[in-house]
């Protein structure tokens, strides 16, 4: 490495200054926690990717005060989430999937927070204003990330600042890897992913087309899967919901030569005649569905789509990316304050690598059913023949595929088992589902919605140290917990709830809450050893540890 020059110093680097890196550099900075983020590029991304944003991603969004800026960059509220599958827009409709808690701001049962359609595009300013309105954090556009080493207790990185073409080094008490998919630390750590061996080609092309919904008879949908006797192939996803679109087609052959593709042939043949629109940009990509076998390696942890990857059909590499950025943003603020145990940024990639697998599990076989139809060559016909196959097949995609986007229990039933941090209870675990969401505060789970008032959610409670509720005003004195917590200086509020309602959703008398809204622990009665539990849950319960080691991780597809 270089010698003559000077050494930036921050606790903490973030490389990458995506939607993750720049979430993780927002939950720091409401955490008081300084750090730089390092981003090659010189703005955020123009061209589309991400549009699903999921319940518990918007409701990170309002923890992080700004959940209302990403409603109205997103789809107007009445805009339907509609998954239609159809032949072409002027031709015949298949099938049509409803996603009735996405959308506008009327709270459902699980969530005060709808999932909303705000591309990155629009998303990743959002969260580039927010991290930067904390003087503790210092974005670094134009600074490519190039090398790295570990010493005893920090990593040394070199970045090249591209405006003034200088190298720099940075000594950082931890890195954070947001690099994305093509990750250089990744590689440079000889982390390899695995997963499954598909590969998909696609090409991504970024659309205008006002009100394209006028030109035909199915109405606004959110997704449109076009089904041909070739099969699947191609789809239109909805931005704004007003003009723009992203136009997806997958083929080796669309991605080996993109600038031979006849884009308007292919966009005019699926809305089925010309309509008035604009190419504004056409991208490469591929799609895999792998998870890093490692988050961590000494002071490095991979976050978002270093650490996983997954076909975007089902929304969820970016959702899955927050909920790492959540899941260590507190951790940081533990290890650099001191209150957090050895064994605490361990845990990251006990609780976050098995979410990884389950969710990129889950779009490879929504991926898949969708990839491997094989549509009867009269689809589009009409003819009897035609009016049976598609009413076949579209019973069956809704049969198949409403997994594929009603996916409630992904986004707020993951749970955090094995976990060394928290204290299981023995508890039979709920229903494991993907579509269903089932409230439970057994320890892992997300801590359960439930309103305080008009406007206030119990998990508005939840975000800076640990929160232990006492449900009913006969609950437990909790004095004994709070002077072992405060022991070891671990931050935590008491809160009393005397709604009944909310104490039966809530299961236990007594429930801990995480700084991320996890449960950590519950009962009905004071812990036996209250200064054990402080430790268990900041990560310095050196049994704990050793046993979640050794704990299976779940396999991908499970
Ligand atoms: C077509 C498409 C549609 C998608 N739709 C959805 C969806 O609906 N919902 C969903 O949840 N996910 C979706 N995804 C996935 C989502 O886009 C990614 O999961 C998400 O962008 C990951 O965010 P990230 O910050 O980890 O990585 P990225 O967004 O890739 O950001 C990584 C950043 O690191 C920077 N970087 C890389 N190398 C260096 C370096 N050496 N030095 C400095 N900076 C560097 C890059 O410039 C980039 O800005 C979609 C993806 C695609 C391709």
């Amino acid at each position: 490495m270089p010698d003559a020059m000077d050494t930036i110093e921050t606790p903490i680097l973030i490389v990458g200054g995506g939607s993750v890196g720049l979430a993780l550099a927002s939950d720091l900075g409401g955490r008081g926690v300084p750090c730089l983020v390092v981003e090659q590029n010189e703005r955020p991304a123009d061209h589309p990717r991400a549009t699903a944003i999921n319940a518990r991603s918007m409701e990170f969004m309002r923890r992080w005060g700004v959940a209302d800026a990403v409603r109205q960059a997103a789809a107007p509220e009445d805009f339907p989430h509609t998954a239609l599958y159809c032949t072409s827009l002027t031709g015949f409709e298949i099938a049509r999937i409803e996603r009735p808690h996405h959308g506008g701001r009327a709270p459902t049962a699980m969530s005060p927070e709808r999932a909303q359609r705000c591309n990155q595009i629009w998303l990743d300013p959002i969260l580039c204003e927010r991290a930067t309105s904390f003087k503790s954090t210092q974005l670094c556009f134009r600074w490519r990330f190039e090398e790295l080493r570990q010493e005893a207790g920090r990593v040394v990185a070199i970045v090249h600042d591209l405006a003034r073409d200088e190298r720099r080094r940075i000594a950082a008490r931890y890195l954070i890897d947001c690099s994305g998919g093509h990750s250089p630390i990744r590689r440079a750590l000889g982390i390899e992913m695995s997963g499954s061996p598909y590969i998909g080609y696609h090409l991504s092309i970024y659309v205008r087309a006002p009100q394209l919904w006028t030109h035909h008879d199915k109405g606004k949908a959110a997704l449109v899967n076009f089904v041909e006797p070739q099969g699947l192939w191609r789809n239109l996803v909805t931005l704004d919901g007003r003009e723009l679109y992203r136009f997806g087609l997958r083929g080796k052959e669309f991605y080996d030569d993109p600038d031979k593709v006849d884009v308007e042939r292919l966009f005019a043949e699926v809305v089925g005649k010309q309509i008035p629109h604009e190419i504004i940009s056409v991208r490469r990509w591929t799609a895999r569905n792998v998870v890093a076998d490692r988050y961590q390696v000494g002071s490095v942890f991979l976050a978002g789509d270093a650490a996983h990857l997954n076909h975007p059909a089902s929304g969820l590499g970016l959702n899955t990316g927050l909920g790492d950025a959540v899941d260590l943003g507190w951790k940081l603020e533990a290890a650099l304050a001191g209150w957090g145990g050895p064994g605490l940024l361990a845990s990251y990639e006990i609780e976050r690598q098995p979410v990884g697998k389950r969710n990129v599990g889950h779009a490879d076989t929504s991926h898949a059913n969708d990839r491997n139809q094989k549509p009867d060559p009269a689809i589009a016909e009409d003819s009897p023949q035609g009016a049976r196959a598609r009413r076949e097949m579209g019973e069956a995609i809704v049969r198949a595929q409403t997994r594929k986007f009603v996916t409630d229990g992904i986004a707020l039933g993951y749970r955090y088992e094995p976990s060394p941090i928290c204290w299981p209870d023995g508890s039979p675990p709920p229903p494991d589902s993907v579509s269903e969401y089932h409230p439970t505060t057994r320890p892992g789970s997300r801590a359960p919605h439930a309103w305080l008032s008009e406007s206030r959610s119990i998990i508005d409670m939840f975000g800076r140290g640990f929160t232990l509720l006492r449900f009913g005003a006969g609950a437990p004195d909790v004095r004994s917990v709070e002077q072992s917590f405060a022991r070891r200086a671990v931050p935590l509020t008491v809160a009393t709830i005397t709604d009944p309602a909310i104490g039966q959703l809530y299961e236990r008398r007594l429930v801990l809450v995480r700084p991320d809204g996890h449960v950590a622990w519950r009962s009905d009665a004071l812990p036996p050893d209250p200064l054990a539990l402080a430790d268990r849950v900041r990560g310095a319960d050196a049994v704990a540890l050793g046993t979640a080691a050794k704990a299976e991780a779940l396999p991908i597809g499970s």
